[in-house]
């Protein structure tokens, strides 16, 4: 292609940079811009910024009071009240999947001595993206990835075949250096949440252990309304295993992921030289895609941390490790929900349900007691106490992007109802206090909306 053949281009923004993203290097200039071959495509192009701007979950945030970032701690989020109910109802959701698809859950250090990073090979290969400190005169690290944690676990005790399937999950705070220049709101931070899971299992067990992931992932994707499609990574040159194991793992990803009917394309020699893995990519509600979760098997460590199981014979034998998250980071996920939603989250997940807007002071005992009815029913509910008018009132919990409203004036004092306002439809008009309530619960409890 030549540059005869451009016939829509656009200059997009302008902006400061250092050089390789370091802040001791120089700035530079960048410019931005885009080239298409069709003015219509170009015209598209430029829709999707904009709406992606108006998603900007930086923005949200921030509007939304969900999270904020400060200099004294640049790349580490801070979570506000609503962020964290936000979280919570998601973690919720996590919890109640996680126990039904029988996982039992861990919690490790965020701080190991590096003797132990050394033996998982951390130290080796992944010392950059890693911070340290110095305990008792002696090295440390802060933990980049949960799982020598979660292995010094598994040999803390004997384990039989009979143990397995064994499902060991942590939600674990991790640190990772990015450079200063890459950081990026919740997308690019220093330091997050995995929704980490390590199965331990015999070979014989890896086609219904992998299928079990692939149901999980799929009931959460689908919760959001998320499509997705899985990349599959095969063995790359100078790997280690024996052929018949990485055979084996091959097939029983590639087995299970086609009788689920779940899209997928093959990256050939792409996967780590200690294992083959599955990568979920989402596509939000403006067609972006988003690498969220993973499924990865692993070779090395159980031979690295001599991790054993007796088998029925009797003798030790090495476990099948699977590392899996489903939404990769937490912290990522929300901001990708965020822009997902555009900050209008389901009733289920959103961290305010109802605002209670009182017309003027004196229904506000009123609103005070609906406030305690909401609240003794489990339903997020906050009041509006300000002095403004209700227009601004109003207007306020629409950019909150509050799903409902509930009004209170002079008629609702009287006959003991609520105007609902839906932050979509508008005024839905009176309603009974009571049927209101259940109506929220009802949409919440089954996550429908
Ligand atoms: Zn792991």
């Amino acid at each position: 292609m030549t540059t005869g053949q451009v016939k829509a281009f656009k200059l997009l923004s302008v902006a400061g940079a250092y050089w390789r993203g370091d802040e001791k290097n120089k700035m530079l200039q960048r410019i931005y811009g885009t080239a298409f071959e069709k003015q219509s495509q170009l015209d598209e192009y430029l829709k999707m910024r904009e709406e992606a701007e108006k998603r900007d979950h930086r923005k949200l945030g921030k509007e939304m009071d969900l999270f904020s970032f400060h200099e004294e701690g640049p790349g580490f989020p801070f979570f506000h009240p609503k962020g964290m109910l936000l979280r919570q109802n998601l973690l919720a959701f996590w919890n109640e999947l996680h126990d039904r698809y029988e996982y039992d859950q861990i919690s490790t250090p965020i701080i190991l001595n590096r003797q132990l990073w050394e033996q998982s090979g951390h130290w080796d290969h992944y010392r950059e993206n890693m911070y340290f400190t110095t305990i008792d005169d002696a090295p440390y690290a802060i933990k980049p990835m949960n799982c020598p944690g979660g292995i010094l676990v598994y040999k803390s005790n004997v384990h039989s075949y009979r143990d397995f399937p064994m499902r060991t999950a942590e939600l674990g705070l991790v640190h990772r250096h990015e450079l200063h220049g890459a950081l990026h709101g919740l997308f690019r931070v220093r330091s997050f949440t995995q929704d980490d899971a390590h199965i331990f299992m015999l070979p014989s067990q890896m086609k219904q252990e992998i299928t079990g992931v692939l149901d999980l992932f799929h009931e959460v994707y689908s919760a959001f309304g998320l499509e997705y499609h899985v990349e599959l990574s095969t063995r790359p040159e100078n790997s280690m295993g024996s052929d018949e194991i990485w055979e084996l793992a091959t097939k029983t990803l590639k087995e299970a992921i086609e009788e689920k009917g779940v899209p997928y394309q093959i990256n050939e020699g792409d996967g780590a030289f200690y294992g083959p893995k599955l990568d979920f990519h989402v596509k939000d509600s403006i067609g972006r895609t988003w690498q969220c979760g993973t499924i990865q098997l692993d070779m090395l460590m159980p031979e690295r941390f001599d991790m054993t199981y007796v088998g029925e014979d009797g003798q030790k034998h090495r476990p099948v490790m699977v590392h899996r998250a489903c939404f990769g980071s937490i912290e990522r996920f929300i901001g990708i929900l965020v822009e997902n939603y555009a900050g209008a989250f389901p009733v289920w997940l959103a961290p305010i349900q109802v605002k209670i807007l009182p017309i003027s002071e004196k229904h506000m005992a009123y609103a005070a007691e609906l406030r305690k009815k909401f609240k003794k029913a489990g339903i997020r509910v906050e009041l509006d106490e300000s002095n403004e008018k209700i227009g601004y009132k109003i207007r306020k919990a629409q950019i909150e992007k509050v799903p409902y409203m509930a009004v209170i004036g002079d008629k609702e004092v009287e006959t003991g109802t609520v105007s609902v306002r839906d932050r979509a439809k508008g005024d839905l008009g009176a309603q009974r206090t009571d049927e209101f309530i259940a109506h929220i619960k009802d949409i919440s409890d089954s996550r429908k909306g």
